[in-house]
C-alpha cells in the first residue's frame, strides 16, 4: 500500500491530485473505455474551478496528493463536466483496485467527519479544524471531535462441518446469505458482543471465540471485527426484525455467499479450506 495518511496541506498546491468527491450514498468516477470506474486523478486547479466544496487533504498516494470534497449541487454533471458520474459507493466494492478503493473508504469517513462536525454537537459553536491532524475543537467550550469509527463483530459459527449463515431483512440480494454481524454495544467486550449478536439473532450459545482480523467497512464508518466460534448449545430461532432465515450448511452446499475481500468472504473461505484438512 502506497498512501500515506497526512492532514497538513502541502505548502504548494499540487499540480494534479486525487478527488475523492462525494455526493451523500454516492461518489464521482471517471470510466475508461472499458466502462471500469476510475477515481478521478486531475489538475488540481481545474478541480476547484469546478466549484468543489468542504475539501480536505488526506494524505498522498503513490506521492500524489489525495483530497476528499463535496461535489457541487446536482445535477453533478452540469457542474462538474459530462465525465463525471455519481455512482453508489458500496457498488465500487470489488470492481476496483482494492488500494484505491480502501483510500476512498478512508476519504469518505474523514469526508463524513469534516461535513458533520462543522459545529459543536455541545454548544452549537462553530468548530475549528486542526491543521496539523483530523480533529475539530470547539472554540466555546473546548469539545473536539475526531472522525467516528463504529466497531461491529462478524462471526463465522460452526458446527462439526457446518457453518451458521442467515440472510438478514435488509440484504439487497434476496439469495444472499452470510455470517452473523452486529455493532458493540457502550459497556461491551468484543467476546461478549459475539455471543450477544449470535445468540439475539440465532438463539445459538457459542464457545471458544478467537480472533480472525479485521477490516474497515465505510459503510458509512464500521471496523469490523472478524472473530471465529464454536457451537455450544441451542436451536435456531431467528430475530424476525433482523433475520429473514439462517442455517446451517456444509461447505458442499453453501448458497450464494459474499466474496473475498470483504472479510465476510474471508471468513468463509477459511471455513471451506478448514473443511478440506
Ligand atoms: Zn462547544
Amino acid at each position: 500500500m502506497d498512501f500515506i495518511k497526512a492532514a497538513t496541506q502541502p505548502d504548494h498546491p499540487p499540480e494534479t491530485a486525487w478527488f475523492f468527491i462525494f455526493s451523500d450514498h454516492q461518489i464521482l468516477v471517471l470510466q475508461e473505455k472499458d466502462n471500469s470506474p476510475v477515481i478521478p486523478c486531475i489538475s488540481y486547479r481545474t478541480a476547484m474551478e469546478k466549484g468543489l466544496n468542504h475539501v480536505c487533504y488526506i494524505g498522498t498516494y503513490k506521492k500524489i496528493a489525495c483530497y476528499c470534497a463535496q461535489a457541487p449541487k446536482p445535477p453533478v454533471t452540469e457542474s462538474m463536466g459530462p465525465d463525471f458520474h455519481p455512482v453508489n459507493f458500496r457498488s465500487l466494492f470489488g470492481k476496483m483496485d482494492f488500494d484505491i478503493f480502501w483510500i476512498a473508504g478512508y476519504a469518505r469517513q474523514i469526508h463524513d467527519w469534516n461535513m458533520n462536525f462543522t459545529f459543536c454537537g455541545k454548544c452549537g459553536t462553530k468548530t475549528l479544524k486542526s491543521p496539523k491532524e483530523h480533529v475539530k475543537t470547539c472554540p466555546g467550550c473546548g469539545l473536539m471531535s475526531y472522525p467516528r469509527i463504529s466497531p461491529a463483530i462478524i462471526v463465522a459459527v460452526i458446527k462439526e462441518d457446518r457453518i451458521l449463515l442467515a440472510r438478514g431483512v435488509n440484504f439487497p440480494n434476496k439469495k444472499m446469505f452470510s455470517v452473523l454481524a452486529g455493532f458493540v454495544e457502550a459497556g461491551e467486550t468484543l467476546e461478549d458482543c459475539v455471543k450477544r449478536e449470535v445468540f439475539e439473532e440465532t438463539g445459538i450459545q457459542v464457545k471458544q471465540i478467537t480472533y480472525f482480523g479485521s477490516q474497515p467497512w465505510p459503510f458509512p464508518d464500521s471496523l469490523m471485527i472478524g472473530f471465529t466460534a464454536v457451537y455450544d448449545s441451542g436451536s435456531i430461532h431467528i430475530d424476525p426484525d433482523e433475520i429473514a432465515e439462517a442455517d446451517w450448511f456444509t461447505r458442499d452446499q453453501l448458497p450464494l455467499v459474499p466474496q473475498k475481500p470483504s472479510l465476510s468472504g474471508q471468513l468463509i473461505d477459511w471455513f471451506i479450506e478448514s473443511q478440506g484438512q
